[in-house]
């Protein structure tokens, strides 16, 4: 178990709100929850990757993250890789309002950001400890 790696793979979303708090739950999961057993790659690498890549989510259980319903990298997982192991809409759990509320740059990030950042990044972690008890 402990050497289970689990892939987080977020949405690039740089217009939104909802973008920016996805690359940071995915970013707080690698640094701080689950270091060394969670695995990444950005969503652009992804998209425009070759063979390598693309064998992340054939490798990996993968959770995508994503900023809003549109589900970008959840449907570019799938598109290229095959079905994802959960999803993480940030819309959902925080609301439309704030997840298509314009971006502001993490220099600027307030204490309620970041509390909606460890909002979702506890979600996320539930669903990581859920795929990881069943391996
Ligand atoms: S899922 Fe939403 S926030 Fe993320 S890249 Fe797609 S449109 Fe942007």
């Amino acid at each position: 178990m402990a050497d289970l790696k689990i892939g987080v793979l977020s949405c690039s979303g740089e217009e939104c709100l909802g973008g920016t708090i996805s690359r940071l739950a995915t970013r707080k999961m690698l640094e701080e929850l689950r270091p060394g057993q969670t695995v990444t790659l950005c969503l652009p690498l992804y998209l425009a990757g070759g063979e390598e890549e693309r064998f992340f989510a054939k490798a990996f259980p993968v959770i995508t993250v994503d900023g809003c319903s549109k589900c970008c990298a959840k449907r570019a997982t799938e598109k290229y890789s095959g079905k994802v192991s959960d999803i993480v809409d940030v819309s959902e759990i925080l609301g439309n309002d704030v997840a298509l509320d314009k971006t502001v740059s993490t220099k600027d990030m307030t204490s309620q950001h970041m509390e909606m950042v460890d909002k979702v990044a506890k979600v996320i972690c539930e669903k990581f400890d859920k795929i990881a008890e069943n391996k």
